[in-house]
C-alpha cells in the first residue's frame, strides 16, 4: 500500500469544512498555500490573476514539482469551490463513508480530487519514489461557469496533457463531453385586469405554455440533450400576466447539431408567437418574445490514441486495474482546457457520489484507489 488513508482522511476531511463556495475559496486556497509549502519540499506555487474577472477572493493556483523522472511533465486539475448549500459542512464518518450532516453538500465535489492530489504527494515524498515533472491546477468558480479555468493563466502551466479529478466513479476515463448553450427568452404578452377587461389581454404564461409544448425536451437523440429549468412571470391572480421568462440549456456532443437545435428552438419561439398573434390582430394585440443564447462551454473529444489516454492506461495497468473509456454528460474545467488553454485533458472519478446533493457521499476506498492511480501515472 502506497497511500496513507487515514491521512488521506484527514485531509478529505480538513478540506470539506473549509467552507469554499464559489467566489469565496480563498480559505482554502490558503490552506494549500501552507500545506505545500510546508509539507512538500520542492513546491513551487503561483496564484494566478484570474480573480480580478471571476470575483473570487483569490485566484487559481498552480503548484509545480520538477520531479526526479526525465518524463514529459503532466498536470491534475480539481477545483476549489462547492455548490451550495455549502456553508457550515459537518462531516459525518460512518466507517468508510463520508457525508454531511444532511443540511450541506459534503464536497467532495471536488475536494476529494484536491485530497488524493495532497496524500499522493505526500506518499510519493516520503517513500522517496522518484516521479515525473508534475502541476496541480486548482480552480476557482467552476461550479459558476467555469469561470476560473476560463480565465486561467495558462502561460503559467508548463505541461501540455493532463488529468481533471472531477468525476463520479473510479473505473472510467472520460475522453469526451458534450458543448452546451444556455437559452433565455422572454416571452412578452399584455397585462390586463383579468376580471373586468380580459378582452384586452395576451396572456404571457398562456403563450409560454403553448411554446413549451412543442419544445424538444429530454434525452433529444444519442448525442443530445435540452432542458427548460426555469419558469417566473406573472404577479396577481386577477392580472393577466405580460411577461413570462424561461432559463434552459441545450447540449451535444456535436457542436453543429448543437446549432442546429438551438436555432430549431429559437424557430418554434417564433412559430407560436407568429401564430398567436394573427388571432390577436382582430383585437389589435400581439406578444413579442426575446430569445438569447450563451455559449456555455464547447465538447471536448479526446481519442484513445492520445498520449494522456495511453499513459493512463499503463497507469492503471500497472496498478492491474482496467479503465474503460466513455463520453460523459457534463461540462466540466477539462472541456475548457481542451479547447482554449491547448491543454489536453481527460477527466477521471474520485468516487464521489450523489453530488450537489445533501446527500452527497464517498468511500474511502475509493480515493485510495484513485490516489493510487495517481501515484502510478507519476510513478510508473
Ligand atoms: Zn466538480
Amino acid at each position: 500500500m502506497q497511500i496513507n488513508s487515514e491521512r488521506l482522511a484527514d485531509i478529505f476531511v480538513t478540506l470539506c469544512e473549509i467552507d469554499s463556495p464559489s467566489r469565496k475559496e480563498g480559505r482554502v486556497c490558503a490552506y494549500l498555500k501552507e500545506f505545500f509549502a510546508t509539507r512538500t519540499p520542492g513546491a513551487t506555487l503561483f496564484e494566478d490573476n484570474s480573480n480580478s474577472v471571476t470575483g473570487s477572493d483569490c485566484g487559481n493556483l498552480i503548484v509545480r514539482f520538477e520531479g526526479e523522472l526525465d518524463k514529459e511533465p503532466v498536470f491534475l486539475n480539481a477545483h476549489m469551490d462547492t455548490v451550495a448549500p455549502g456553508e457550515g459542512v459537518k462531516v459525518q464518518r460512518e466507517g468508510d463513508i463520508f457525508k454531511s450532516h444532511g443540511e450541506t453538500v459534503l464536497g467532495g465535489d471536488d475536494k476529494s480530487g484536491i485530497a488524493i492530489l495532497c496524500e499522493t504527494i505526500l506518499s510519493l515524498q516520503e517513500k522517496r519514489t522518484p516521479y515525473r515533472p508534475v502541476e496541480f491546477i486548482f480552480t476557482t468558480c467552476e461550479e459558476i461557469g467555469l469561470l476560473g479555468a476560463k480565465n486561467l493563466e495558462s502561460s503559467l502551466v508548463q505541461s501540455s496533457m493532463g488529468v481533471a479529478l472531477d468525476s463520479v466513479g473510479t473505473d472510467e476515463i472520460i475522453i469526451g463531453a458534450p458543448a452546451a448553450s444556455r437559452i433565455f427568452v422572454e416571452i412578452q404578452g399584455v397585462s390586463a385586469h383579468a376580471g373586468l377587461h380580459p378582452e384586452d389581454g395576451v396572456n404571457a404564461i398562456q403563450v409560454a405554455s403553448q411554446c413549451l409544448i412543442k419544445l424538444p425536451l429530454g434525452r433529444i437523440d444519442v448525442e443530445s440533450t435540452a432542458n427548460i429549468g426555469l419558469i417566473a412571470g406573472g404577479t396577481a391572480t386577477n392580472i393577466i400576466p405580460d411577461h413570462v421568462s424561461l432559463k434552459g440549456e441545450i447540449r451535444s456532443h456535436c457542436e453543429k447539431k448543437l446549432r442546429r437545435l438551438t436555432k430549431n428552438f429559437h424557430d418554434i419561439f417564433q412559430g407560436v408567437i407568429d401564430q398567436c398573434n394573427a388571432g390577436f390582430a382582430s383585437r389589435n394585440l400581439s406578444a413579442d418574445f426575446l430569445f438569447q443564447e450563451e455559449n456555455e462551454y464547447p465538447a471536448m473529444k479526446l481519442t484513445p490514441q492520445d498520449q494522456i489516454v495511453q499513459l493512463l492506461l499503463q497507469a492503471s495497468e500497472a496498478e492491474s486495474r482496467k479503465l474503460d473509456l466513455i463520453v460523459a454528460g457534463g461540462g466540466s474545467d477539462a472541456n475548457i482546457f481542451n479547447r482554449y488553454h491547448g491543454l489536453t485533458t481527460v477527466i477521471v472519478g474520485t468516487g464521489m457520489e450523489k453530488v450537489h446533493t445533501t446527500d452527497e457521499r464517498i468511500r474511502l476506498a475509493d480515493m485510495v484507489r484513485q490516489s493510487n492511480l495517481v501515484y502510478s501515472l507519476l510513478s510508473f
